[in-house]
């Protein structure tokens, strides 16, 4: 089976925030195992007195807040952030990221939690199918962090196992989507990173934590699938997405 962590970052509601992002990243059942040691030994390194309880945010991170706030150099909080998202690019076989990235205004008066929600699981769907036809019938399950500030996401959820989605994705998924908490789980908080790298690209436009990623969302033949940056058509961006599609608005 394939799992598909996610977290979400920015506010719908917040008129100072310009984006919404859903994203975080696809497993197979085998790999969270290696995913979490990972993880757990950086933990190590970085808190050794209580790497249990550490947890990584990166809205906790950057800033230094919490256990955080004692590192006082913010270059080495930033490291801490690159080195923990690098931790995906040490597995083997198949895995992949997804994200979806809204510019709120681009798809207004749509919602945009609902948009992201629907295109990530449609991604997810399309990555699954593809495994089908290479001969690997596995089938997905989502799983989001259950403290998502958006509690709308929670109720969408809840919505897509009475009545699907207009994709049809539920075919492909071993149940509805499942909510955990992301201090039990390293995989929910390497989710929360990667959409935190996407905040930081798209919404502060710094790139530092995005480019230790950015070549590891889903794509087939050069063409990035896992990766959608919905923006106004005058906006010019040179995200995968963005470039392989021509720099336009698709
Ligand atoms: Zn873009």
């Amino acid at each position: 089976m394939y799992l598909l962590y996610l977290d979400d970052a920015g506010s719908v509601k917040s008129a100072n925030e310009t984006h919404f992002v859903l994203s975080g990243i696809c497993v197979f059942e085998r790999q969270v195992h290696y995913l979490t040691s990972g993880l757990d030994d950086l933990a190590k390194q970085i808190c050794p007195q209580d790497h249990e309880q550490l947890e990584f945010h990166g809205s906790h991170m950057l800033p230094g807040k919490g256990f955080w706030r004692s590192i006082r150099d913010k270059d080495e909080r930033r490291k801490h952030i690159r080195n923990a998202l690098a931790e995906c690019r040490k597995l083997r076989g198949t895995w992949a990221l997804f994200g979806v990235v809204v510019e709120k205004a681009a798809i207004s008066p749509e919602d945009p939690i609902e948009f992201a929600f629907e295109q990530i699981c449609s991604r997810f769907d399309a990555f699954l199918k593809r495994q089908f036809r290479m001969g690997n019938k596995q089938r997905g399950l989502i799983i989001l962090d259950k403290s998502t500030r958006e509690t709308r996401l929670q109720a969408l959820a809840t919505e897509f196992g009475k009545s699907g989605h207009r994709y049809g994705i539920l075919h492909s998924l071993a149940d509805v989507p499942m909510f955990v908490d992301s201090a039990a789980t390293r995989a929910i908080q390497f989710a929360d990173l990667v959409s935190y790298a996407l905040w930081q690209k798209f919404e502060r436009g710094d790139d530092q934590f995005f480019n230790v990623i950015g070549d590891s969302f889903d794509a087939e033949g050069g063409v990035v699938h896992g990766l959608l940056h919905r923006k106004s058509p005058t906006v010019f961006c040179d995200c995968p997405y963005c470039l392989t599609r021509g720099g336009r608005l698709i």
